[in-house]
């Protein structure tokens, strides 16, 4: 039986990729933060038969002991360095713990696997926001890096140090580059899932409106369950290798809001411009949407565009969720939730 050992399982990618592992007859180790409440994040999600079987560590990827110890005792096959401080509006606020969550956190994940376990293969969680403010588009592996947030900064450390330790020790390590990817247990301050939450409660009566920051910002959104399928593939290759993982199709936060309003069967009327902007619904004329300045960030990455051809070519990796059953999907199992709590 193999054995996977994740970091950052009780995130978004940590739950898809925990039940593809257990699908696919791992023996799946994960690395969990304690805390006062002892929830267990996305873990709490999977069905009883999937928790039971995985193997929990407690402990912290800033902590080197604990994360030498864990490699040490697991000898994994695969290692899915996931865990990071993964919310770029936090990361202007929080520079510092950022940068050290991330970039020491990385390092210890990274260290441990060479010392312990270097046979095992890694991937690392590397991300579309390290091309920040390029003005390239598409953005491929070849692209330039013009990262621009204490988050991309990071995880332009990780990035390298990855990459590095592949080619100056003969590791197995992965890049995965991956443009943003959503889902049904997506966190509720990223975008998309604070619109489907808010859009879910208005059609069950909230009055609202929507509070969002920048809504012409550009992202390539993709659904969390066909990436963590790409992460899984760079780790069955010969070669070691880095790769952009995609949708190829760009869509503004602006959009993502009328696709989810248009799931509860309203449209949206825009006015005004900028901090001034708001949708109202023009049945009601109520005010639906809002904009904040609280939401927007000192400085945006704002045209994403991913060019996957190089995974579709290697890894036979293609994104199969489209961007309206993306918004389907998380709309309709946030008005589920609801109704069950209600
Ligand atoms: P989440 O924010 O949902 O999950 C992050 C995970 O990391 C959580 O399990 C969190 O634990 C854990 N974690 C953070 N710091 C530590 C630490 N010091 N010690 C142990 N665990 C820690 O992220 P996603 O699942 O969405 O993303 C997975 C990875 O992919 C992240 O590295 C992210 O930056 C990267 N990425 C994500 C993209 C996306 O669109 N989702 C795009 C590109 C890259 P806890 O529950 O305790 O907070
Ligand atoms: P990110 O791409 O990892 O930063 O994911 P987010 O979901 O946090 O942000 C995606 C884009 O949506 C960014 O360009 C944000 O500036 C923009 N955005 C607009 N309004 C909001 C909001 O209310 N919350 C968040 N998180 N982002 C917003």
């Amino acid at each position: 039986m193999k054995k996977a050992l994740i970091t950052g399982i009780t995130g978004q990618d940590g739950y898809f990729l925990s039940k593809l592992l257990l699908s696919k007859g791992y023996e799946v180790h994960g690395i969990i933060r304690r805390n006062s409440s002892m929830h267990q994040g996305t873990l709490e999600k999977l069905n009883p038969e999937e928790r039971q079987l995985i193997k929990i560590h407690y402990g912290d990827i800033t902590d080197n002991n604990f994360i030498v110890n864990v490699v040490e005792k697991t000898r994994p096959d695969e290692v899915y360095h996931l865990a990071a401080q993964s919310f770029v509006g936090y990361s202007f606020e929080n520079p510092t713990f950022t940068y050290h969550n991330n970039i020491m956190g990385t390092l210890n994940v990274l260290n441990a696997v060479k010392e312990k376990a270097k046979d095992a293969k890694l991937y690392f969680a590397a991300t579309s926001e390290l091309f920040g403010r390029t003005t390239i588009k598409p953005q491929n592996e070849e692209t330039p890096f013009m990262p621009n947030s204490p988050y991309a900064i990071s995880k332009l450390a990780g990035y390298w140090t990855t990459k590095s330790y592949r080619e100056a020790y003969n590791l197995f390590f992965c890049n995965g580059i991956l443009f943003n990817h959503e889902s049904e247990v997506r966190g509720p301050e990223f975008v998309t899932r604070k619109i489907s939450m808010g859009v879910a409660k208005m059609s069950i009566g909230d009055t609202g409106p929507l509070i969002l920051g920048n809504l012409n910002s550009r992202k390539d959104w993709g659904y969390a369950k066909d990436f963590v399928d790409g992460m899984y593939s760079m780790l069955q290759q010969e070669k070691a290798d880095d790769f952009v993982l995609a949708t190829g199709e760009q869509h503004t936060v602006r959009e993502f809001v009328e696709e989810a309003f248009k799931i509860v069967g309203k449209n949206i009327e825009w006015e005004g411009e900028g901090i001034n902007e708001i949708g109202r619904d023009p049945n009601t004329h109520d005010v639906i949407v809002k904009v904040d300045k609280t939401f927007f960030r000192p400085i945006e990455a704002e045209n994403f565009l991913g060019d996957y051809s190089k995974a579709k070519k290697i890894l036979n990796w293609e994104p199969k969720t489209k961007f309206r059953d993306l918004v389907k999907i998380m709309v309709e199992n946030d008005i589920s939730l609801l109704k069950k709590s209600t």
